[in-house]
This record gives C-alpha cells, structure tokens and sequence, in this order.
C-alpha cells in the first residue's frame, strides 16, 4: 500500500480531498446562488418601481391635464361637498349621507372611467390600468369641535369613483389631506358654510404588472440560469475528471504493487539456484546440476513471460494486427483444449465441450485468439477450487459465431464486473492477491476480441462460478 507522508494511505488522503472539494464546489454553488437570487429580487424591486412610477407619470398627466376628466373630478367634489353641507344643516344623517355619496359614485364613475380609459389608449402604454378614488376619514370643522363624519380602514376605505378592484392590488398614485369649505344659501337665503377635511387617495391597479416586469428581465433571468448551468456543469465536470484520475492513480498504483511482488519470486529463486550452482555437491552431481538449470529455465521464462505481458500491453497495444486465416471450428477449439490440458497436467482440471453447430469457418488469427482464449482458461483455473471443472459451448445465429466458457469458481461480486476487463483492473485491488495477477489477461482479451470486431461479455454469481461469452462474426 501507498503511504502520504503524514503515513495515511493515498487513497484515503486523496479520497478526503475530493470530498472537501466536493464540500466546498456545493457551498459555493448555494453561496453564488443566494447572491444572484438577492441580486436578482434586487433589480426586480427597481424594475417594479421604475414601472409603476412610470405608470404614475402618465396617470397624472391624465388627471392634470385632461381637461374632461379633470371637470368630472371636479364636478364629484361639488357633489360631495353639497351632500356635506346638507348633512351639516339641512338633517342628513351619517348613514344617509354616505348612502348619497354611494348613488353619486356610480353614475360618476361610468362616466368617469369612460373618459379615464379613452385618454389612456392615447398615452399607448400598452397594457391595461384601473383607477379608483378612496375616501379614508371625512371630518367637519365646528368652531368648537371636530365632527368625524365617517372613518375607514386602510383595507376598507370607502370606494367613492373610478373602477373597484382588490385593495390588495392596489397601488397608490397620490394622496391628499385636503381641508376646505363650502357655502350656500339654506332655506331662509342665509348663507351658511361647511368646514371639512378630507383623506383620499388615488389608486390604480395594473393587470399583468408581474408578468410585464419579469418580461423586462427576461434577458437577465435567462442569462442567470445560463451562467448558472454552465458553472454546475463546470464543477460536475472537473468532480468527475478529478475522480476518473483518482481511480486511474490507484489501479496504477495496484498495478506497481503487483508487478514488485510478482518480479520478486522469480528473482529470489534465480539468486538461490544461482548460489546453489557453485556449491561443489551440486557441481558434482549431474543430476542435481541438470534440475537447478531447470528451475533456473523456468524462472527464466516466467520473467520474460511477465515482461512480455507487460511490454504488449503498454506499447500501444490497441492497434492489433491480425493476421487472419480460416479454421474449423471444432477441430481449432478441441486442439487447443488438447494444448491447454497438457499445461494443466498437474491440477485438477475436466473441460467439457459443446460444440454446436460443427464445421464452421472461422476468420481469425490464430495465435492471438488463442491467446485470448488461453487467458480465460487460466483465470477459471486461476480463481478455480479444488476441482475445476470448466464447460465450453459454441453456437452459431444470425452469423455470428459464440463461444461460451463457464467454471465453477469463486466467481466476481456483482460490482467489479463492468471493471474486469480494465487495464491493470484485479478485484479486491489495493492489496497483494493471493492469486497472482497483473491485471492485464482480460484487458489483453477484450483487446483480441474488439480487433476481430466481435464482443466479449461476463456473467457471474460469486462462488458458483463465471460465464464468460464471445461473439465473433463468421463471414
Ligand atoms: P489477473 O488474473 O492478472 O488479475 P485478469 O485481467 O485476467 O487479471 O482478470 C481480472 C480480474 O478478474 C482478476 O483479478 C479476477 O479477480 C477476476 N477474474 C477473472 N476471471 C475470473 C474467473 N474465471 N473467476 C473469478 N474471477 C475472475
């Protein structure tokens, strides 16, 4: 296992660091998101302001200028002030005088907002306005006392002229405390006057302001998303990268524990039978001499045989060339069982065979097929049990030719599987198996199989065994 220099493994080490980095990409996502959303609601409030008092503005040119209007206005205020007046001298009651005022609004209003809607559309601004007169507090002034006619609540002010819509949406274009008098002639021709004050506001309601406004910030809203997007997907991206280098450093570092340990059991053999060579009893007997050269040669052979292994399959091995010829397929598949039983003698091996259907032309090259075929052989024994017993099955559909070879073995855990055929890929990685392996015969495989343009697939359950299935194409 690899160390840091603070002695924690570097998986680990490496394993909290992209957790950190993960920690920290999600804080500043939600930490830019908060800005942006407070940046946003921030433009929209001025967006919405910038428009109401725009709105506003063209209102009040109608109200000051509009001379029609502006005499209607007016006209409602005589009539209001006369209805005031005979509240105030003539008995009206409280409840009669604003009963009065009630009858006068709608008559006034139809008029009103007549007018009010035909110098709107003047103005063009393109979308629809409701106006409407409140009346919060009507007062009358006595020499000697306040008389409080009528009060009304914010929420239910007493609608007075123009258009009724929801209070609550509602804005206010103006307001006005006004405080003035009137006089007229009673019955006796003495000339009488009303003193009052009056709270009303002016207020208006825009259909559609919301969808009006955000429209405005359609551009800024879209660009957000836009940018927002692309900073995820730049922080799912680097994540990812981060942990496909992470797992392409830790199968490395597999792959160098692997190779050490495997190039260290043939060394120390050479150097004991080496050293037993210049022992005299060696040296003078035959026999033992000719069995130390034996175990030196296959030593020998075992590291050219993992040299070998390795230099095919770092040297751009993914470009094969075949070297195709055509071969039956049951005579080129019981021939190499033959080959591969007589390098197995010594185990405890029974093969099995099914070939089905006979005499078919396979297109292949040989010495790499068999290769291919020989690795996966290996590994049924390799990860075999005490008795290997390994079935191969062949089948032919739809041209293509498939080949079975299952075992009855430890099988791989559902997890590794899609990993199997990965460079340098062993289960249980991270330590030193006790299977030795480099990660390379299913590699090497799958790169024999594509370059015949075929598939190779893997079905297993752990410790009953694995499938492996090959497709080639027969034409
Ligand atoms: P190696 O055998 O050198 O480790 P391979 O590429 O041949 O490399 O195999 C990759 C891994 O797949 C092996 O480490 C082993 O864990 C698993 N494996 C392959 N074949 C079998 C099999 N027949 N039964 C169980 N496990 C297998």
């Amino acid at each position: 296992m690899a160390y840091s220099a603070r002695g924690l493994p570097y998986f680990w080490v490496m394993q909290r660091k992209i957790n950190t980095l993960i920690i920290t990409a999600v804080l500043t996502l939600l930490a830019m998101t908060s800005i942006q959303a407070y940046l946003i609601y921030n433009t929209y409030e001025l967006k919405k302001d910038a428009f109401i008092n725009e709105t506003k503005k063209a209102i009040s040119r109608i109200d000051d200028e509009t001379e029609m209007v502006v005499e209607t206005s007016e006209l409602w205020g005589q009539v209001f002030s006369e209805l005031l007046w005979e509240y105030r001298f003539k008995g009206l009651s409280k409840n009669q005088f604003i009963e009065e005022l009630k009858k006068e609004k709608d008559s006034f209003s139809r008029a009103f907002n007549k007018l009010y809607q035909e110098e709107l559309k003047k103005s063009d601004l393109g979308y629809e306005i409701k106006f409407k007169k409140n009346i919060y507090s009507i007062m009358v002034m006595d020499s000697m006392q306040i008389d409080t006619v009528a009060i009304f609540s914010k929420e239910r002010p007493l609608f007075v002229l123009g258009d009724d819509f929801e209070e609550s949406q509602a804005y206010t274009i103006s307001q006005a405390r006004w405080q003035t008098d009137y006089t007229a002639l009673d019955a006796d021709g003495i000339e009488k006057t009303v003193e009052f004050r009056v709270h009303t506001r002016d207020r208006m309601n825009i259909s559609e302001w919301q969808r009006i406004v955000l429209g405005r910030m359609a551009a800024l809203l879209a660009g957000s998303v836009l940018l927002l997007l692309f900073v995820v997907g730049l922080f799912y991206y680097s994540i990812k990268n981060l942990i496909k280098q992470k797992k392409v450093a830790d199968v490395k570092t597999d792959f160098i524990n692997n190779i050490t340990h495997e190039l260290k059991t043939p060394l120390a053999t050479l150097g004991i039978a080496t050293k037993s060579l210049k022992k005299p009893e060696i040296k003078q007997s035959p026999e033992a001499f000719e069995n130390t050269l034996n175990i030196l040669d296959r030593q020998n052979t075992r590291l050219q045989k993992l040299i070998d292994q390795v230099l095919t399959n770092s040297l751009g091995s993914e470009e094969l060339t075949l070297k195709k010829e055509q071969v039956v397929d049951e005579e080129y598949i019981m021939n190499g069982i033959a080959d591969f039983s007589l390098s197995v003698q010594d185990k405890n091996v029974s093969f099995t065979t099914s070939i089905e259907p006979k005499e078919v032309l396979l297109t292949i090259d040989t010495f790499l097929f068999t290769t291919a075929l020989f690795n996966i052989l290996e590994n049924a024994i390799k990860y075999g049990k005490e008795s290997v017993a390994i079935a191969i099955e062949t089948k032919l559909s739809n041209d293509r030719y498939e080949i079975r070879i299952s075992d009855n073995g430890v099988g791989i855990p559902r997890e590794h599987l899609p990993s199997i055929f990965d460079k340098f890929y062993r289960v249980t990685s991270g330590n030193v198996h006790d299977v030795k392996g480099l990660g390379l015969g299913l590699y090497y495989t799958k790169q024999v199989i594509d370059a015949h343009q075929g598939t190779i697939d893997v079905e297993s359950e752990p410790d009953r065994g694995t499938t492996f299935s090959i497709t080639i194409p027969t034409n």
